[in-house]
C-alpha cells in the first residue's frame, strides 16, 4: 500500500459538475441528486430507526457507479487496488470502494450499525478503487500448503478507535470522526508509517492502525503474500545484478580493458530497475521499503550507483 495523491475537490466530470439531472428543485448534478435522494431515504425514521431497516424499498446510487467516475478513479489509482496495489483491470472490472460504507457499518467489536454513511455514497472523498479480494467478504487462503482459509475483505467493516465518536447523521460534521478512524486510508494516511513489507512477502504492523488494516483488507492472504515475495525476489536480483555490473565496470576500467559490454549491462539493469518503480507498477510500497533496506545495508554500493547517475533516491 502506498499513499495516493487524490485531489479533494470534485473531479471535472459531468457527474459532479453538470446540472442536467432532475432534482427536487430543478436541474442538478447527478452527485447532488444522489445525496438529496439518499438523505430522503435513509434519514426518514419510517425507513430506518434504532439500527433497524424498516422498509423493503431499495436505494440505488448512480453517481459513483457512473462510467466517468470510474474512469477518473482508474486514472488516479493507475488501475491498481488502493489497498493491496494489485493491478486489477486486466482480470476484473474493479470495485468502486466506499471507504466509509454506505449501507451499514460493522464496528471493531462486531456491532452492526444501520444505515451506514448514506450521505457519502456519492462523495468524491469517500471513493477509492479496490480489487474484489480486498473489498468483498470472502474466504481466502491463509496457508496454501494446508488449505486453511479465513474470512476476510473489508465489506462493511469500518472500525474506530473510539466508538463514541462515530458520526451517524448527515447533519453532523464527519471531520470530527477522522482522528478516530482505525484503518489506513491510502489517500489520507502514509501507509509507510503503519506497515512494514518484508522480503518474504509478509506484512507486519507498526501500530494498531496497521494491525487493523492488515486484518480488514486481508493483506496477509496467502496468494498476495506469495506474489509480494516473488516481486521482492525479482527486485533483489535486479539490485544485485546492478551492483555486479558496477563492480565489473570498475574492474575493467582499472585494468584498461574495454568497458562497452559493462556499460551495456549496466544500462539494461538500470532500465529494469526504473521499470520496477514506474507509477503504474504493482507493490510499490514493498519495493520502496526494500530499496531503503538495500541502501541501509549496502551504503557503498548504493552510493556508487548514485555516482553513475542511477537516480535511486527518487524511488524512496
Ligand atoms: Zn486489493
Amino acid at each position: 500500500m502506498i499513499f495516493i495523491q487524490k485531489h479533494t475537490e470534485d473531479p471535472d466530470i459531468s457527474v459532479y459538475k453538470e446540472k442536467r439531472w432532475n432534482g427536487s428543485s430543478g436541474k442538478t448534478t447527478l452527485a447532488a441528486r444522489d445525496l438529496e435522494k439518499a438523505i430522503a431515504h435513509y434519514a426518514d425514521p419510517i425507513n430506518f430507526n434504532n439500527n433497524k431497516k424498516l422498509t423493503r424499498k431499495k436505494f440505488k446510487y448512480e453517481a459513483y457507479s457512473h462510467k466517468d467516475t470510474k474512469k477518473a478513479l482508474n486514472e488516479i489509482f493507475k488501475s491498481k487496488c488502493a489497498y493491496c496495489e494489485s493491478f486489477i483491470m486486466h482480470i476484473e472490472p474493479g470495485d468502486i470502494e466506499h471507504f466509509r460504507p454506505k449501507a451499514e457499518i460493522h464496528s471493531k467489536t462486531g456491532e452492526v450499525l444501520i444505515p451506514g454513511y448514506y450521505w457519502l455514497g456519492a462523495d468524491w472523498n469517500n471513493l477509492l478503487l479496490s480489487c474484489i479480494k480486498c473489498n468483498r467478504s470472502n474466504n481466502e487462503a491463509i496457508n496454501i500448503a494446508n488449505g486453511a482459509v479465513q474470512n476476510m475483505g473489508k465489506a462493511n467493516h469500518f472500525p474506530l478507535f473510539d466508538e463514541s465518536k462515530r458520526i451517524r447523521s448527515h447533519t453532523n460534521n464527519i471531520k470530527i470522526e477522522d482522528a478516530f478512524v482505525a484503518i489506513i486510508n491510502p489517500c489520507v494516511d502514509e501507509p509507510n508509517d503503519h506497515l512494514v513489507f518484508e522480503d518474504n512477502g509478509q506484512v507486519r504492523p507498526i501500530d494498531s492502525k496497521g494491525e487493523n488494516s492488515i486484518e480488514v483488507y486481508g493483506l496477509f492472504r496467502a496468494d498476495l503474500v506469495l506474489k509480494r515475495s516473488m516481486v521482492a525476489r525479482d527486485l533483489n536480483s535486479t539490485l544485485i545484478t546492478l551492483t555486479i555490473a558496477v563492480q565489473l565496470l570498475e574492474s575493467s576500467s582499472a585494468n584498461g580493458l574495454p568497458i562497452e559490454d559493462n556499460l551495456f549491462l549496466l544500462e539494461i539493469q538500470k532500465e529494469a530497475l526504473y521499470s520496477c518503480f514506474q507509477e503504474d507498477a504493482e507493490y510499490l510500497g514493498l519495493k520502496r521499503q526494500k530499496l531503503a533496506r538495500f541502501k541501509a545495508q549496502n551504503p557503498f554500493s548504493y552510493q556508487k550507483l548514485i555516482d553513475l547517475s542511477i537516480d535511486l533516491n527518487r524511488f524512496l
